[in-house]
């Protein structure tokens, strides 16, 4: 029994202090956000070890991202008066790894055996159907790679696969050969990390003992997102006589996608007779309102277990919620308001921006990184980090010098050309011989490999000519296509979010010549008499020109290689130094377990959050509510929601509706902010965008039809309103966006598809309404 005082055990609520003391049997804490069951599980841990129960190596506890594990340790060490370090928390797959590395013999791995990422695993795969001389429309990469992990998840080797079929047999295949192959290489993926350990300690008594003697307890926070493999590996650790102590919250579950199985709540309560199941129903979390608001949206989903949430804290302050007319103006204005947090007190780190998925995070990143802001990406890499964007750089950087031999390597063979190691190796041994660069040494390879070389220099030779002249935008599209990248990933069941950041790639360059102040000179000429464009606003026309002298020094330097330091920049230096106070960006998925006391969460639009790709089906649907459900929840004390009326996505203007679960959320807990004059401020100072957009703002909801929207009479007295389609003589039909001021002063903000959106003057341009 606790001793009466005990430190540890003071700031306990009588249900949380029944759990942290629980006897030694199995438990299931099962409770809503906020509620302490993280502090409950790493309590129970310092009073175990405290109370003489168990050793700290005798306890082994799962978390979910390495950031929890990091927060847990310091907890316990806070606490504790003994070196944490060597004790096993940590993800799963971090355990794994640390058990492998000590059993690599038992293991039949290599001593340095190399973890393959996902993007590393595929193209594992990719090799494997190629040596098999296979078809990669039939046998897709990724989707053999989903085959083989999945059949890993559910602890299935290629000679347990049940084959019904010729396609299943091919696949097997496919998973033995590419099984061979890591294990030729000395290489494991995530999956592999899982089931190895599982089969070592399944197949190997002595160690399976030495291990279930070992950890007497084992603790498993957010139990809900655990899939069918670890599961299984959870009770080969706890054998017949370790406890089993999970917390987890069903309204949490949010890895549905990935194989996680919310039934393994109930599976453990029966499978394990759980004697003790814990709810805690008071949130020490977030204020009232931000509570609130939790609570009547996730009432809405129909498949819960039930669970209550109140707080003894009071309404606190009102939910945000700001509409931006764009991304741009979206991330400007949270820009602002950090800015504001931060000088009223709130440390960088105490702020959180969260978004659905990653290509978001380009706008926002770009808007802190202008302002100098310090930020850190977590659980995904910052942009211009990410392999796609690596890759399209490096052929971007090989136009501008085809002897950039780091660039020459990464894309080389990428996509495949036929291109292999031992080639690569001859290439590179005449290039040292010559001290010329690779691009210069092809011609002393022979055979097939020389001419797969010599092929690929005429490739990159015939986008530099082909390129000549072309807007930076054109260039990248261009290069984009002739390097069959984007075929590439276009070919890919994943590869729909990496072909997103690559649209995003050209969004950037195009922000970049726009901010940049590229043609400055386009700028000074405001209409363009002939089509009415007005140059602001209209990359084609600013970008026009291949070779602009530098606004600053008046050095003659390409949009190109400008834009190319820029991107090295930024993905070099910006990134928060470790300890550095910073803003923290991730997802919503890679948010849950954390807490801050202020966060934004951004993009809250329909085909966004909830993502289209679940709107199809109702537990989609409830999947998207319960991501929605954990972003609330990680507020304490300030909670933003945004959205957007436009938005560059997939490299194009998207003009959104807010998302449905504003209508889910209680109208007295939030307040919608006004929209401010939504100008571009110091982070867009040179946007020569700026202008119009402090203009103000009308349509605040274009999108939602019944709205009624101002209307404004050209020159010849036709009466225009947004989201009229109207045809114009250079630029074909389009569809107004924006309209704005009166008589000769009347403008429109047009989308014309292909041409993209133009600012068209309306006493100057002739547009005919088709509609
Ligand atoms: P999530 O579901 O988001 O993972 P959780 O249930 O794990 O949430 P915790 O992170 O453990 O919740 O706790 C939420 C916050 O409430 C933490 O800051 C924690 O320190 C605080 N807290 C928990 N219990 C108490 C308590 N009894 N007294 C004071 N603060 C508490
Ligand atoms: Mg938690």
């Amino acid at each position: 029994a606790p001793a009466p005082g005990n430190a540890l055990l003071r700031n306990l609520n009588p249900e949380q202090l029944a759990a942290v003391t629980l006897p030694n049997r199995h438990a299931l804490i099962l409770a809503g956000a906020g509620s302490g069951k993280t502090r409950v599980l790493t309590t129970r841990i310092a009073w175990l070890i405290q109370t003489g129960q168990i050793s700290p190596a005798g306890v082994m506890a799962v978390t979910f991202t390495n950031k929890a594990a990091k927060e847990m340790l310091t907890r316990l060490a806070t606490i504790l008066p003994i070196p944490v370090r060597g004790m096993w928390i940590g993800t799963f797959h971090g355990l794994c790894n640390r058990f492998l590395r000590a059993h690599w013999k038992l293991a039949a791995l290599p001593q340095s055996f190399q973890i393959l990422d996902s993007q590393d695993q595929l193209s594992a795969v990719r090799r494997v159907i190629k040596a098999m001389n296979l078809d990669e429309e039939r046998f897709v990469p990724k989707q053999v790679t989903w085959f083989i992990a999945g059949s890993k998840e559910e602890g299935l080797r290629p000679r347990d696969v049940t084959v019904r079929d010729e396609q299943t047999r091919t696949l097997v295949d496919i998973y033995q050969a590419y099984e061979d192959q890591c294990q030729r290489e000395g290489v494991v993926d995530f999956a592999e990390l899982m089931l190895r350990t599982y089969e070592l300690m399944r197949d190997q008594p002595a160690l399976r003992e030495h291990y279930q003697r070992r950890f007497g307890h084992l603790l498993v926070d957010e139990f809900q997102d655990t899939n069918r493999l670890q599961y299984a590996w959870l009770k080969m650790f706890a054998g017949q006589s370790n406890c089993v102590f999970a917390v987890g919250d069903d309204d949490q579950s949010i890895y549905a996608f990935r194989g996680a199985q919310v039934g393994n709540m109930s599976d453990f309560e029966r499978e394990f007779h759980v004697e003790h199941v814990i709810k805690l129903e008071r949130n020490y979390r977030s204020y009232g309102n931000i509570l609130d608001s939790a609570n009547e949206l996730i009432a809405h989903n129909r498949k819960r277990l039930g669970k209550n949430l109140r707080t003894e804290a009071g309404p606190g302050e009102p939910v945000r919620v700001y509409e931006a007319t764009s991304d741009y103006a979206e991330a400007q204005w949270l820009l602002e308001e950090a800015q504001q947090l931060h000088r009223e007190g709130t440390p960088r780190s105490e702020i959180a921006i969260l978004y659905r998925s990653n290509a978001q995070s380009r706008v926002l990143e770009s808007a802190l990184f202008n302002a100098g802001i310090p930020y850190r990406v977590y659980g995904g890499l910052r942009f211009f980090e990410r392999a796609e964007i690596k890759h399209a750089l490096a052929y971007l950087r090989l136009l501008e010098n085809p002897n950039d031999d780091t660039s020459y390597l990464r894309v080389v063979n990428f996509p495949t050309r036929g291109i292999g190691a031992r080639t690569i190796e001859q290439l590179q041994d005449a290039a040292r011989a010559s001290g010329r660069s690779l691009y210069q040494s092809t011609g002393a390879v022979t055979g097939k490999g020389g001419a797969n070389l010599a092929a690929f220099n005429a490739l990159l030779d015939a986008m530099r000519d082909a390129t000549r002249g072309l807007t930076l935008r054109e260039i990248i599209e261009h290069v984009l296509e002739a390097s069959a990248l984007t075929d590439f990933y276009r070919n890919e069941k994943e590869g729909r979010e990496r072909l997103e950041n690559l649209d995003e790639l050209v969004n950037a360059a195009e922000a970049f010549v726009t901010q940049e102040g590229f043609g400055k000179d386009a700028v000074a000429l405001p209409i363009d008499e002939q089509a009415g464009a007005i140059a602001e606003g209209d990359p084609p026309a600013v970008a026009r020109a291949d070779i602009t002298p530098d606004v600053e020094t008046g050095e003659i330097v390409s949009p190109l290689a400008a834009f190319l330091t820029h991107a090295a920049l930024e993905a070099g230096d910006n990134q928060a130094q470790a300890g550095q106070d910073a803003i923290q960006m991730m997802t919503v998925h890679a948010a849950k377990g954390l807490e801050f006391d202020c966060v934004f969460i951004t993009g809250l639009e329909e085909g966004l959050c909830p993502h289209e790709n679940s709107l199809s089906d109702y537990e989609g649907l409830e999947e998207e509510r319960r991501l929605m459900y954990v972003a609330i929840t990680r507020a304490r004390k300030r909670l933003y929601l945004s959205h957007s009326q436009t938005r560059m996505l997939h490299g194009q203007t998207r003009y959104n509706i807010k998302s449905r679960f504003f209508d889910e959320l209680p109208e007295g807990a939030l307040k919608w902010i006004t929209p401010k004059v939504q100008g571009f401020g110091s982070g867009f100072a040179r946007d020569p965008r700026a202008a119009w957009a402090q203009a103000p703002s009308h349509g605040s909801s274009f999108g939602t039809a019944k709205k009624i929207e101002p209307k404004v009479a050209t020159s010849d007295g036709v009466a225009l309103r947004v989201g009229q389609s109207v045809f114009h003589t250079k630029f074909g039909e389009g569809v107004i966006v924006t309209l704005e001021g009166s008589g000769a002063d009347a403008r429109a903000q047009i989308n014309f598809g292909r041409h993209g959106l133009k600012w068209l003057a309306l006493s100057v341009a002739k547009l005919t309404p088709v509609d």
